[in-house]
């Protein structure tokens, strides 16, 4: 895989949230502050660009990208559930006809994702195929756990999750700093798990799938989703420094999220509940010297 990118030399590690919501986009005034699109995160990895997830939020990630973005796109899918995926087809650059849309998916066992798209976006599901698009879309299959290499020395780190269909977690290293990107996923109450602690040991920044609350979390046991309280939990076992808890439940609110961001700053402080549109940048530790 090669770099064809077209970005400004960035030397830190950052990450964008287009859309911070679980299940279901949400509109209305109660959910303007943090955002009501599904989700979607732009990884900057110096000149290098991904985005993880293509839910509601691509549209907007999209747009952002159409002028001086890079001419080819790696898109890590954490999984195929629909607040993942519905927002591909509105994925803007897709429009332009040199545009490669590069898909990765690591929860079916190594197979290629690309069945599941030819159902989804298809009739009676949807009126066209991906096909039409000039831009070209392509499928990539891999075994969560793998080391993925994009080249230009960027190796991604992955992590099959406790998910229903399974899921994959994402890890960045650059230039001494690191982000792990952990959704969906549901925990073992009690229980921290050994391969997820060593996955995000010492990361700068652990975004995090805190969809319920501790109640919704024991009515809804195998649903696939976690808490902030056991975000945290892996934070500290891992040493990890800061937790970006996202995946907002659909019901919940922007004044029960302002409760959440409380809550999780005492905890552990420097973490914070993700905002749609809010870019965290991790300056680099290593510096790169002249040649
Ligand atoms: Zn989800
Ligand atoms: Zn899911």
């Amino acid at each position: 895989m090669s770099f064809d990118g077209a970005l400004p030399a960035d030397q830190a590690l950052s990450v964008k949230f287009w859309g911070t919501r679980g299940s279901l986009p949400r509109c209305g005034a109660e959910y303007q502050r943090y955002g009501g699109n599904t989700t979607c995160v732009e990884v900057r990895v110096g000149r290098r660009l991904f985005l993880i997830d293509a839910g509601s939020g691509i549209a907007d990630a999209g747009k952002s990208m159409m002028d001086d973005g890079p001419q080819g796109f790696d898109i890590l899918l954490s999984h195929l559930h629909h607040d993942h995926i519905s927002g591909l087809p509105f994925f803007i650059p897709a429009l332009k006809t040199r545009c490669e849309i590069r898909l990765h998916c690591g929860n079916l066992d190594g197979v290629s994702p690309q069945a599941a798209f030819d159902l989804m976006f298809a009739p009676p599901l949807f009126p066209v195929r991906l096909e039409v698009f000039p831009g070209q879309f392509s499928y990539h299959g891999f075994h969560a756990g793998a080391a993925l290499d994009f080249g230009d020395g960027i190796v991604v780190r992955t992590c099959a999750l406790d998910h229903p269909g399974g899921a994959t977690a994402y890890r960045f290293d650059h230039k001494g700093r690191s982000l792990c990107y952990i959704s969906d996923v549901e925990h073992r109450p009690g229980i921290i798990d050994d391969a997820l602690v060593s996955f995000c040991r010492d990361a700068d920044l652990v975004v995090y799938d805190t969809m319920f609350n501790e109640a919704e979390f024991q009515d809804c046991r195998g649903w696939g989703h976690s808490t902030w309280g056991a975000g945290v939990a892996l934070c500290r076992a891992a040493n990890a420094k800061r937790l970006g808890a996202t995946h907002h439940h659909m019901r919940h609110t922007d004044d029960m999220l302002d409760g959440v961001a409380a809550q999780v700053e005492a905890a552990l402080p420097g973490s914070f509940v993700a905002r749609e549109g809010q870019t965290i940048r991790l300056e680099a530790r290593v510096l790169e010297t002249a040649a």
